[in-house]
């Protein structure tokens, strides 16, 4: 598994679903073999990263 947005393999898995990137700092959960892709704000809350891509590349090989 590689990150969607940096491509970067250095991801943590932070839960049964949700793993997190150390290089570009974002949290991926991982739905029915689709990627979420969020942004953790400076105040704790998310925001959607999906729209920056498509649901192609958001798909687990
Ligand atoms: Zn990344």
């Amino acid at each position: 598994m590689q990150c969607p947005n940096c491509q970067s393999k250095d991801i943590g898995k932070i839960g049964s679903t949700q793993f997190y990137c150390w290089n570009c700092f974002i949290e991926i959960t991982m739905m029915n073999e689709i990627l979420n892709v969020h942004q953790i704000e400076a105040d704790g809350s998310l925001s959607s990263l999906d729209d920056l891509f498509t649901e192609e590349e958001r798909k687990i090989n």
